[in-house]
């Protein structure tokens, strides 16, 4: 029996698992557990419509995974044991391994700047964005403060001004909002937060967060009643703990194949896996995270079959972002994300930013289905990864 492990049902994770179990089908001598913390899909995507009072879907893992032969255990990974092959759940039980896709994710980074452990929320899980949720609900015409201009810093900026029209929001980080995107999708993002009422505060560098403001290097303050942390990746230690080889950020690194390269019998895929290529490592979306899941079933599925795995390749092809409920901007990108001539905005932007957003689920039941549709999903790159 080959026991294949995998630990995350994010969107890496569970593209790795469905694409397995539909690879795998006919073998009886393969079993497939999937470990989560929640029987329930966190669609990362959308915390910030979840942090603004709006109800997602509830996707059940378990529902997904029927007619396939994957056991889903829920529970909390406390340890990775490589040399062992095993993993700890809970502190309690023991999982035994002989390949392990190692699926875990990543959160915003609250340990960098003091007070933001402390006194400010998150989008790291479906939990944290219901908690601030709550907290909105109640603040009036009180000021929340965004930390963290990136992507996911604009999103959460717009989608709570919108739907809290009373709210002061104020947009707080190093770069200006969209400063990953070409000239025009830029001016559209400042046009769009403009709009909506948002103040952007860009340059700035917090250097604490304390209970009523945010404090910036240089001396000034912005008083806040709410702050929100979006800045910065970091990862769970357990890798680094278990002695995989992890990179500067605690990511693990692979091999061209998505193995480990202190550990090939563990996979590393999502945002959690540090992925090389010509262009650089490949920093954490879902655009890049469900491929890499796809690719590592694949790999496992020719392993099983005494065939070599193969090289992973990924180009970016877009970045979406919602400007709200009524308004986006696409950003068409080069393989390698920087920005490319092509954009949309408004209600076009806003269509494919839902449907790209909505996709990830329907993928998972088809790939249960047809596990070779998922390879026809991504861009491999031409030039930029060969
Ligand atoms: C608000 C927001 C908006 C975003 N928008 C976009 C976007 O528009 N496009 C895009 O490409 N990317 C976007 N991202 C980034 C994207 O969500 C991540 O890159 C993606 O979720 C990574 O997928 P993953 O499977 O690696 O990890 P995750 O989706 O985070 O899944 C990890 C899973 O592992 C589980 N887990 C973690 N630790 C443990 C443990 N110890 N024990 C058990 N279970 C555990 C978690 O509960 C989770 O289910 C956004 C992120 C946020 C927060």
């Amino acid at each position: 029996m080959s026991r294949i492990v995998i630990l995350g049902a994010g969107y890496a994770g569970m593209a790795a698992t469905v694409s397995l179990a539909a690879r795998t089908t006919r073998r009886d001598d393969v079993h497939i557990t999937l470990v989560n913390a929640d029987e329930r899909f966190t669609e990362r995507l959308r915390l910030h419509q979840t942090a603004s009072g709006q109800q997602l879907a509830d996707l059940r893992i378990p529902h997904l995974l029927d007619g396939t032969r994957v056991d889903f255990v829920r529970g909390w990974v406390t340890a990775v044991d490589p040399d062992a092959r095993t993993v700890r759940i809970d502190d309690e039980r023991s999982l035994a391994y002989d390949r392990l896709v190692y699926a875990l994710g990543s959160v915003a980074d609250t340990t960098a700047v003091p007070g933001v452990d402390d006194h400010a929320y998150t989008l790291n899980s479906a939990h944290d964005a219901e908690l601030l949720a709550r907290r909105l609900a109640g603040l009036g015409n009180g000021t929340v403060a965004v930390c963290g201009s990136g992507l996911t810093g604009v999103e959460a900026a717009a989608e709570l001004a919108e739907r809290h029209p009373a709210l002061d929001v104020v947009l707080i980080g190093r770069q200006e909002p969209g400063s990953t995107l070409g000239p025009r999708a830029r001016a559209y993002v400042h046009g769009a937060l403009a709009r909506l009422g948002v103040r952007v505060l860009s340059g700035a560098e917090i250097v604490t967060v304390r209970p009523g403001a945010v404090d910036l290097a240089g001396g000034d303050s912005v008083p806040a009643d709410l702050v929100l942390w979006t800045s910065g990746v970091r990862v769970s230690p357990l890798a680094a703990t278990a002695g995989l080889r992890v990179d500067e950020r605690g990511r693990i690194v692979t091999d061209p194949t998505l193995r480990s390269v202190s550990h090939p019998q563990v996979y590393a895929v999502g945002d959690a896996a540090a992925v090389r290529q010509g262009y650089g490592v490949v920093h954490g979306t879902c655009q890049s995270g469900m491929p890499t899941g796809v690719h590592a079933a694949l790999s496992i599925a020719r392993e099983l079959t005494g065939r070599q795995p193969g090289r992973f390749r990924f180009g970016f092809l877009h970045a979406p972002v919602s400007l709200g409920r009524r308004d986006a901007v696409v950003q068409f990108t080069h393989p390698d994300d920087s920005p490319g001539r092509l954009c949309l905005t408004g209600r076009p932007a806003t269509w494919y930013k839902e449907t790209v957003s909505s996709s990830p689920w329907p993928s998972f039941a088809r790939l249960k289905r047809f596990p070779s549709v998922g390879l026809l999903a991504w861009r491999r790159g031409g030039r930029y990864t060969r």
